[in-house]
């Protein structure tokens, strides 16, 4: 016999997961993770949404660029 003492958790609310970051965001971050950003010259990184970092070395944008 065994004891298995499962959590009770709301497995019916999955949240999505962010296409550019990989975090999963909260109903109120959706536009930060989604919303295109037209940011400017990059190529790159240009209509991304704000939560995307440009790995771009040149990338001079102050939305997208890869704060490392
Ligand atoms: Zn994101
Ligand atoms: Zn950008
Ligand atoms: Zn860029």
């Amino acid at each position: 016999m065994s004891e298995s003492s499962v959590p009770q958790q709301d497995k019916g609310l999955e949240r999505p997961r962010c296409l550019y970051c990989g975090e999963v965001y909260e109903p109120g971050d959706v536009a930060r993770h989604t919303k295109p950003v037209h940011c400017g010259p990059c190529i790159t990184c240009v209509d991304k949404p704000a939560c995307f970092s440009c790995r771009l070395m040149y990338c001079v944008c102050e939305v997208h660029r890869y704060r490392g």
